[in-house]
């Protein structure tokens, strides 16, 4: 199986796999046995969240590749996220809770704030995952929870050792800065939109000043959004493909790789972590297969340069025209 280089967190020592499996739209009744696979393939690093509703089946395979004897408990790294509606301090405690029951690995490696965004929580809502809307359609509820009371309760779950590690999704560096005033556990990671559309280097530079690890996803720019319903707004229907740009094509063709893997070659050279998603057996092994060649700085700069500062998954659509009272 394909190894990947371990990178170590700053804040806690702990090792973690560069490349890992993203397991947002991977359907409950298939998850089990797609982590399963990806974990025989070589995979230890999962991301998960509430959101994406595949907690309790991703953790059923690891725990079926631990039982065989294919992987260890310290070799997995799971990080999974807190959902929006759930900011409130003691809710958040109590979701956590939850979840880490759901994975049933005994602990969670990673929990990060999904988006710093707080929305009114919806009991109804609890069984059947709901995503932004409140009534599951078109409602979004503002929430007045400052991520402060948030970060209180993740550092409260560190504490507790429910969580190893802690952190933030989508946070620009100016939130970032607000949480480094009074955390008493520091950010150990930050997990954002990151491709050759999106580069983010002032946010990149400034996390690595920090000491915080940065994951990107959708390293693929469009393409994971084209799979989406319609009714979710984003511009990737009109955006070229990024495997069928010329200069990727070209870069594929210079060092005998697949589009993909410039791509994720590009994140990891910067020193990203990256977390692909491939139902495909054959993708999925490609794209772990992605750190044993090296690209010219050149190059990395050419696929710079194609930044169009496109962000495919904006909360803020959810926000127009719903003024926080
Ligand atoms: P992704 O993994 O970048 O892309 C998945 C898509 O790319 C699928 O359509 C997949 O199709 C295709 N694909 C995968 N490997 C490929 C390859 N080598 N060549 C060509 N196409 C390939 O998408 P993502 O889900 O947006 O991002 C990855 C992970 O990041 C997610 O699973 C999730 O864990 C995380 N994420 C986090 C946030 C956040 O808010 N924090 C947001 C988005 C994503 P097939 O399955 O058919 O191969
Ligand atoms: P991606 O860029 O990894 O995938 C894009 C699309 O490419 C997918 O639809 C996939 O089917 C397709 N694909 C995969 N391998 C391919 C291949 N070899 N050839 C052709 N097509 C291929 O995008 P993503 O799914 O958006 O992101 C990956 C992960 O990032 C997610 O699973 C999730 O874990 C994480 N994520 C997190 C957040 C967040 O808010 N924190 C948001 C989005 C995604």
């Amino acid at each position: 199986t394909t190894q990947t280089p371990l990178l170590t967190i700053p804040s806690s020592g702990q090792k973690v796999p560069q490349v890992g499996f993203g397991l947002w739209k991977v359907a409950p009744e298939q998850a089990a046995d797609l982590v399963y696979e990806a974990i025989k393939s070589g995979y230890r690093l999962f991301d998960g969240a509430y959101d994406y509703g595949n907690e309790k089946e991703a953790g059923e395979g690891i725990r079926r590749a631990i039982k065989e004897g294919l992987v260890t408990r310290e070799e997995i790294f799971v990080t999974t996220k807190l959902w929006n509606t759930c900011h409130q301090k003691d809710r958040a405690i109590s979701m956590a809770t939850k979840q880490n029951e759901e994975w049933g690995l005994g602990y969670i490696d990673l929990f990060l704030i999904h988006f710093p965004v707080a929305l009114e929580y919806n009991p109804e809502c609890t069984r059947v995952f709901k995503g932004w809307y409140y009534d599951g359609e078109s409602q979004v509820r503002l929430e007045k929870t400052p991520i402060r009371d948030t970060w209180e309760a993740l550092e409260e779950l560190h504490a507790r050792g429910v969580v190893k590690n802690i952190g933030i999704s989508n946070f620009n560096s100016q939130a970032i800065l607000d949480i480094l005033t009074y955390a008493k556990v520091k950010p150990s990671m930050l997990q954002i939109e990151h491709h050759p559309y999106l580069v983010q280097q002032n946010l990149l530079d400034f996390c690595k000043d920090e000491g915080i690890l940065v994951t990107g996803y959708s390293s693929f720019g469009p393409q994971s959004f084209l799979e989406l319903p319609p009714s979710f707004p984003t511009k990737a229907a009109h955006t070229p493909s990024l495997f069928q740009a010329p200069l990727i094509l070209e870069l594929a063709s210079k060092y005998g790789k697949t589009a993909g893997q410039i791509l994720l070659r590009w994140a990891t050279q910067r020193g990203l972590l990256v977390i692909p998603k491939s139902n495909r057996k054959e993708r999925m092994a490609e794209n772990l297969d992605v750190t044993a060649f090296d690209m010219d700085r050149a190059d990395l700069a050419r696929i710079a340069e194609l930044d169009m500062g496109l962000h495919f998954n904006d909360p803020g659509v959810y926000l127009v025209g719903r003024p926080l009272r």
